[in-house]
This record gives C-alpha cells, sequence and structure tokens, in this order.
C-alpha cells in the first residue's frame, strides 16, 4: 500500500508540465514546475521542514516550543504542517498587503497571526521585521527560523528541487527562471543546477522597484518576491540575469496561465512566467527552459482573479478575443 505516515512526507518530487500557449514561435520548450502540489501549496513546504530539522538538530527549537516568523504566508503555511506534526505552535506575522484568504489559510492552520502595515520602512518599530523581533523576545521557547538569513532555505532547495530538476529533464535543462523573495529558490537550485553543468543560464525574476533588479524598494503589489534589502539567504552569485517586471505584466501573464494553460497559480508565477517567456524567446527552439511556479491562485481569488480589482489598479487589459468573461444577466 502507498500510505504515507503524515502529510509532511507528501512534500517535493512536484511535476513540471510543458506551456503550450502562452509560449511565442520559434520559443524553446518552457516547463514549469508546479510547486503548488505541494500539500501546503507551495515551494515554501520544501524549506519549512528543513529548517525545522537544523533547529532541532541545534537545539534552538526545543520540545513544546513556539515558532515565531514574519511571513507573507506560504512559509508560514509549511512551518504549521511542521509544527503539528512535531507539536509546536506557531505565530506569524504577516504585512497588511497580504490577502486575508492568506492570513485565514494561516489561522486554519492552528497558527497566531499578526498583521504589520506595509508602508514603513523595516527599521521602524511596526515593520513586520521589528515586531517578530519582539515576539521573540517575549515568548518563551520562542524560535525565528528567519527564511532571509537561514541557510536551510537554500540547501532544501540544493538538495530536493534543484536535484528533482535535473532528475526530471534527464539533464537537458539548459535555463532555470524563478522569482526572487528571500533567494533561497534560486540559489539552492542555481547552485546545484550550475554544479551539475556550469553553463546552464540562471535567471531571477523580480518585480520592478525591488533592489534586485537595481531599484529602490519602492511598492510593488506582487506577492512574495523582491524586496527592500539584500537577505543573506540570497548568494547574487547565482544568476546569471535579473529580469524585471510589472506588476501590470505579472497579473496579466498570471491570468493567462489559469485561462490558456488551466494553472490557477499565484501573481509571483506569472512575473517568474513573463521571464522565463523573454529568456525562452532569445535562447531559441532548442533550448529547455525551467520556471517554478512557487504557489497557486486560491489565494488570489480576491485580487488578481477579480475584475474589480484589477481595473481599480488600471491592470484589466480585454481578452484577446475582445469578448468579456463575464456576462451579467
Ligand atoms: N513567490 C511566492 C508566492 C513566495 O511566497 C516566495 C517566497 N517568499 C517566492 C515566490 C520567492 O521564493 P524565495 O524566497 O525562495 O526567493
Amino acid at each position: 500500500m502507498r500510505i504515507a505516515e503524515h502529510v509532511v512526507d507528501l512534500i517535493g518530487n512536484t511535476p513540471l508540465v510543458r506551456l503550450n500557449s502562452v509560449t511565442g514561435p520559434g520559443s524553446a520548450t518552457v516547463a514549469a514546475k508546479i510547486e503548488y502540489l505541494n500539500p501546503g501549496g507551495s515551494a515554501k513546504d520544501r524549506i519549512a521542514v528543513k529548517m525545522v530539522d537544523a533547529a532541532e538538530a541545534s537545539g534552538a527549537l526545543k520540545p513544546g516550543g513556539t515558532i515565531v516568523e514574519p511571513t507573507s504566508g506560504n512559509t508560514g503555511i509549511g512551518l504549521a504542517l511542521v509544527a503539528q506534526q512535531r507539536g509546536y505552535k506557531c505565530i506569524f506575522v504577516c504585512p497588511d498587503k497580504v490577502g486575508e484568504e492568506k492570513r485565514n489559510a494561516m489561522k486554519a492552520y492552528g497558527a497566531q497571526v499578526v498583521v504589520c502595515p506595509t508602508a514603513v520602512p523595516p527599521e521602524h518599530p511596526d515593520s513586520y521585521y521589528n515586531v517578530s523581533d519582539r515576539l521573540v523576545r517575549e515568548t518563551e521557547g520562542a524560535w525565528k527560523p528567519d527564511q532571509y538569513s537561514n541557510p536551510a532555505g537554500p540547501e532544501s532547495h540544493y538538495e530536493t528541487t534543484g536535484p528533482e530538476i535535473w532528475a526530471d529533464t534527464d539533464g537537458k535543462v539548459t535555463h532555470f527562471v524563478a522569482g526572487v523573495g528571500t533567494g533561497g529558490t534560486i540559489t539552492g537550485v542555481g547552485r546545484y543546477l550550475k554544479e551539475k553543468n556550469p553553463d546552464i543560464k540562471i535567471i531571477g525574476a523580480d518585480p520592478e522597484g525591488s533592489v534586485y533588479s537595481g531599484g529602490t524598494g519602492r511598492p510593488y503589489l506582487v506577492e512574495g518576491v523582491g524586496e527592500d534589502f539584500w537577505p543573506s539567504a540570497y548568494d547574487p552569485s547565482i544568476p546569471d540575469q535579473i529580469i524585471a517586471v510589472s506588476d501590470a505584466d505579472s497579473f496579466d501573464m498570471t491570468r493567462r496561465l489559469a485561462r490558456e494553460e488551466g494553472l490557477l497559480v499565484g501573481g509571483s508565477c506569472g512575473m517568474a512566467t513573463v521571464a522565463a517567456l523573454k529568456v525562452a524567446a532569445e535562447a531559441g527552439p532548442d533550448a529547455l527552459v525551467v520556471v517554478l511556479l512557487p504557489d497557486g491562485g486560491r489565494g488570489y481569488l480576491g485580487k488578481i482573479f477579480n475584475d474589480n480589482w484589477m481595473s481599480s489598479y488600471g491592470f484589466l487589459r480585454e481578452p484577446l478575443d475582445g469578448k468579456p468573461n463575464q456576462i451579467f444577466v
């Protein structure tokens, strides 16, 4: 019988699927790695297990302890799954731009959620970085994984995501594209693939305005990617190139992925796909571009997939056939 002992054992080994409709003529093959098929719904499940394992081994996290982390949601859900399995409590701190659905999801898994303003600099006492530090000081048995500096983040992608991509493409991958948030994904996967074949190109996708693509950290709406500081989980020597993508293009592609490819995914997936399609157009038909799609679209139904929200920011573009996709009767 094939019965997993616990849902945590189902993390990883996500599939690749070819993108067929959004790619242009003469493009490279583009294969999307579908991370929403992880049990917590995102790539962050991978780093959650690895960070908890490392903290247990070092003694930083003791039985009955509390995990306190600033997270935009996905890392929280991954940590909550592992916490349930191993008997820890969770307190998550997230910026107010994070959708209510995502916050409720973290609560559904049994976590406590603290919300902080987005529009303050990282050094501000109310910033989500500082609030989480204060909660760590005030909570007994608290441990802060700190996905921004924890080496277990990139290591988890080095040990799982990278080898999966190498194996599932029979070593034929020529380019890897991923959005950059903490930088853990691109650092871990990129390091692994470059060790296997130094000719593989590693490309980061970044929201316009974020520091990775030379921005000042000005706000953007795509969630989970881009930063206003340089986290140590990110090794800037790994990517060969960083491509900046606008919110409008990211969200437009996110909607196309659902409508044309059957992939209901999050906004950072649309962003990474825009970058991957640019890379694929330049690389030509013999190349094999793998793009990592970090999470699913259910957490964004009230935003990216809501026509009113999209038009309130001027993002709504007419469908290509000119027909509206909603009929009012
Ligand atoms: N997309 C989403 C939705 C995320 O939550 C994250 C993680 N912050 C990323 C992309 C980027 O991944 P990483 O932190 O590994 O750079």
